[in-house]
């Protein structure tokens, strides 16, 4: 089938392109000319791995265009999906995209008789579709919803691992409010033979928040225990997890024996926080959505609070166990929000570096590929901040490193000589005896635990 897809970020783009390689025929709408352009010419304006070569492949076959033009897009279409960005504003979800798209598309069916379904792929709270959505279009166009269709299909694809997500999913969630609009969806669907979701479309808003929501609960209540677990000192929290990665509920015994080792066990290990476009984004605005509704959300506060403090622990170990940090020599390893992404949205390195700054350090960072993302966005602190190509060239001069996002390559530092340095694990990326003889500090454990 033919559809367009409006915003063409890391979701719109990567939806867009996986769909035109099951064969569809996909036009992808961005307001940004710059986007539109460098998209046509074959570059990606995202990293992202596999898009570059799928990219080329698709617009090869035709399958695959990107336009500024939203209204010659509709032109060709039935169905609209939209997926522009919905940012949290004080914590509130800042609906100003969705609903201005929503306009847009409500002022063509003003014009146009056809049936028209819109599907919002956007991350909404519950609710958003079936009346800001279906308000802004009736506004628009004059018409009532039965003159066109809505939909909701929430995106679960992870940052570094996209097209592969998409490709290959878990699940799809299917929301509708009308018949028509479902049999679209199924259609747009139907190369994917995987566990599908029929529900109507605040059901499938919520799906997603729940979703992410519960993931977030499993990294701060862990983050809690290991920070309880350093302040006590003499346990290493990795060790405690090792053994509660062995109740069989949450890492199964198969028949021979062996671990299934769910993805789930990821979220049980410690670290400076979650970051990212969607965590920290989507449950506050949950939380936000919940106070409005005169709920307490008591354990969404929890899990915000914990991770909010959890940069912080890095820096407060870091005090406690130098003295002080003025004037100290700190490289920071990894910038982006986790690895195989260049997104800093969120990034736990945003608030170790501003605080660095604060306490007077002297500052060296690097990533593989987020570091132009990382100096447009941290504003004041970027003047002390000097960013190297070559992390190995940085270490001898060293006073303290610290990896705050596990990029596979840092994993070479274990066989560097920390001698009178101190090396900081926020991730827990490496096992302490890697580091014999060094000063080696990490989130869990205190200095001195064996
Ligand atoms: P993004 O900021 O990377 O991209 C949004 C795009 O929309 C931009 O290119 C912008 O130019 C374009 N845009 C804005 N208004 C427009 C308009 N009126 N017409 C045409 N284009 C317009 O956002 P993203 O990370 O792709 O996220 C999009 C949505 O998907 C958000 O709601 C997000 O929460 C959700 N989501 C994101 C991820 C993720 O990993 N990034 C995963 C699942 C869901």
């Amino acid at each position: 089938m033919k559809l367009a897809v409006v915003g063409t970020g890391y979701v719109g783009l990567v939806s867009g392109v996986c769909l035109a390689a099951k064969g569809h025929t996909v036009l992808c709408v961005d307001k940004n000319p710059a986007i539109v352009a460098t998209l046509n010419a074959g570059r990606p304006h995202i990293f992202e791995t596999g898009l570059p070569e799928l990219l080329a492949s698709v617009l090869a076959s035709g399958r695959f265009s990107a336009t500024q033009d939203l209204y010659a897009a509709l032109d060709q279409v039935d169905l609209v999906i939209v997926a522009v960005g919905t940012p949290s504003k004080d914590g509130i979800i800042d609906l100003t995209y969705v609903d201005g798209v929503a306009r847009e598309i409500g002022a063509y069916i003003k014009n146009h008789d056809r049936h028209i379904s819109v599907v919002v792929k956007s991350t909404v709270v519950p609710g958003t579709t079936d009346t800001v959505v279906r308000i802004a279009i009736e506004q628009a166009s004059g018409k009532a919803f039965s003159a066109f269709g809505l939909g909701m299909n929430p995106e679960f694809l992870r940052e570094g691992d996209a097209i592969s997500d998409f490709s290959a999913p878990d699940r799809i969630v299917l929301g509708y409010e009308d018949p028509q609009t479902l049999e679209r969806l199924e259609e747009l669907y139907a190369p994917w033979d995987v566990d599908k979701l029929r529900v109507n479309t605040r059901t499938a808003e919520m799906v997603k928040y729940a979703n992410n929501a519960l993931l977030a609960t499993q990294i701060s209540a862990v983050n809690e225990i290991a920070n309880l677990a350093a302040a006590l000192g003499g346990i290493d929290v990795m060790d405690v997890v090792a053994g509660v990665q062995m109740d069989k509920r949450w890492n199964p015994i198969l028949p021979d024996g062996a671990r299934a080792k769910p993805h789930i066990l990821t979220y049980l290990v410690p670290g400076c926080g979650f970051g990212g476009s969607c965590f920290p984004k989507d449950v506050q605005a949950l939380r936000s959505q919940g106070m409005q509704n005169g709920l307490p959300m008591r354990m969404l506060n929890a899990i915000l609070d914990v991770n909010e403090g959890q940069p912080e622990q890095v820096i407060d170990i870091l005090r406690r166990e130098t003295g002080g940090l003025t004037g100290r020599r700190v490289l920071v390893l990894g910038l982006a929000f986790k690895p195989g992404t260049d997104d800093v949205r969120e990034s736990a390195s945003l608030k170790i570096v501003a605080r660095l700054a604060d306490e007077g350090a002297v500052i060296v960072a690097h990533d593989p590929i987020a570091t132009e993302n990382f100096r447009n966005a941290l504003n004041g602190a970027a003047a002390q901040t000097v960013f190297c190509e070559r992390w190995q060239d940085e270490v001898a001069a060293a006073d303290i490193v610290i990896v705050a996002t596990a990029w596979p390559e840092y994993q070479a530092l274990s066989g560097l000589d920390f001698s009178g340095k101190i090396l900081f694990d926020a991730r827990r990326a490496f096992m302490p005896s890697q580091f014999q003889g060094t000063k080696y500090l990490s989130i869990g454990r205190q200095m001195g635990t064996p």
